[in-house]
């Protein structure tokens, strides 16, 4: 697959900042109308749906703004991510504590703020949010059984379904408003039956809630959907038909519907301009080319750990030039930072030190994790457009 074509793809205003600004590299620029863009997107695919952006995928306050200018609602993690999204102007109704681990003192901050939508997934944290969260509206995660995402989270987040109806059942005991279910397929999901699997066992959940007479509200579809990188990704319009199928098929009485999209909010809006520092070969007969770059692993190409995902690249050297295999790596003296070993790249064989890579979808879980400056190379900076 042939990587170094000549930016067909990057919208004009981004590339019009780029070359009047010609930014130090490496940084992040989001252009915010296509932020915009994919947030009504996604509610005109799935409008019987509440949109609570999940923060974590990108938390640049300017992001947060255009999103509450816009109406969102937010999926937040932790008292900064609550803090953050309040000074950007969203009320404290509009925000979702749904990281089940939690500390009292957070969930006693989050309530002090006005936060009354919590998310839990065990007896200890039901326990604690009854105590300094009385009254709040909850729900329980459970661990979904369907097939792997492209980044999956593994078993950290959810209990059995089982477990979910009783805790759900003790939560109605405590006083607490029963939401009802939520789940996770995964970030990057690409198989709409995925959530076809949740939504069956969300209901299974809810119909034995009935019968304990404990009624439920709401169903939240969590986050998920994905972003076209260097493989195609289904269309917005095939996971909410896949949705609205399951929704019809096992609830009786349609739920209230939340999602809580990240990645497919802001992925495309980002793209990351970064320099080659060295071209190099191991030897002098290897076909490979190794092209160290001035980002890596820990300055915001965090979801490159195992070529999970596979980003789009860019050169300024045209299309029909000559290209060869490469090895793409970060800067860091890390034997881990290397971005792609496995994963096909091929760039111009043109490509020299101190030309730009840009790397395009990267507006989603890149500068949210550089927040370390590793080995002395500084988080990644953001700037923005529009
Ligand atoms: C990370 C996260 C999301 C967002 O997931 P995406 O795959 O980016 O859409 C949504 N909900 C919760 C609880 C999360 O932790």
């Amino acid at each position: 697959m042939l990587d170094s074509l000549s930016s067909p793809d990057v919208s004009t205003r981004l590339r019009a900042f780029l070359d009047d600004r010609a930014p130090a590299t490496p940084c992040l620029v989001m252009d915010l109308d296509v932020v915009r863009a994919n947030y009504r997107a996604l509610r005109a695919a799935l409008p019987e749906a509440a949109v609570f952006y999940a923060v974590k995928a990108n938390p640049a306050p300017e992001v947060v703004a255009a999103l509450v200018a816009e109406g969102s609602a937010f999926d937040v993690a932790s008292t900064g991510e609550i803090d953050l999204c309040l000074a950007q102007g969203a009320a404290p109704e509009s925000l979702s504590y749904g990281n089940p681990i939690k500390k009292p003192a957070d969930i006693a901050h989050a309530f002090a703020r006005g936060v009354r939508r919590f998310t839990f997934d065990s007896d200890g944290d039901l326990a604690n949010l009854a105590e300094h969260a009385p009254g709040s509206r909850v729900s329980c995660r459970f661990l979904v059984d369907a097939p792997a995402s492209g980044t999956p989270f593994g078993r950290k987040f959810g209990c059995a379904p089982q477990m979910a109806l009783r805790l759900l059942a003790r939560a109605a005991d405590l006083g607490l408003d029963v939401d009802g279910a939520c789940f996770h397929v995964g970030s990057q999901h690409t198989d709409p039956a995925a959530w076809t699997a949740g939504i069956a066992q969300a209901a299974w959940i809810a119909r034995g809630l009935a019968e304990c007479g404990v009624p439920t509200r709401s169903l939240n579809l969590g986050g998920g959907f994905p972003t076209a990188y260097r493989t195609p990704a289904p269309p917005l319009a095939a996971h909410a038909a896949a949705i609205r199928a399951a929704v019809a098929e096992h609830f009786d009485t349609a739920p209230e519907l939340l999602i809580e999209p990240g990645r497919a909010v802001v992925a495309t809006a980002g793209l990351i301009r970064s320099e080659v520092v060295l071209v190099s070969r191991k030897s002098d007969t290897d076909e490979h080319r190794w092209v160290y770059l001035d980002i890596g692993r820990y300055s915001g190409l965090a979801e490159t750990e195992n070529e999970y995902i596979a980003y789009r690249l860019r050169t300024a050297h045209p299309v029909e030039s000559p290209d060869g295999p490469v090895i793409i790596a970060g800067p860091t003296c890390d034997g881990d930072d290397v971005l792609y070993q496995h994963t096909p790249y091929r760039l111009p064989t043109a490509l020299r030190a101190g030309d730009h890579v840009d790397i395009l979808d990267a507006g989603a879980y890149t500068a949210s994790y550089s927040s370390v400056s590793f080995n002395g190379f500084p988080p990644l900076p953001t700037l923005f457009v529009g």
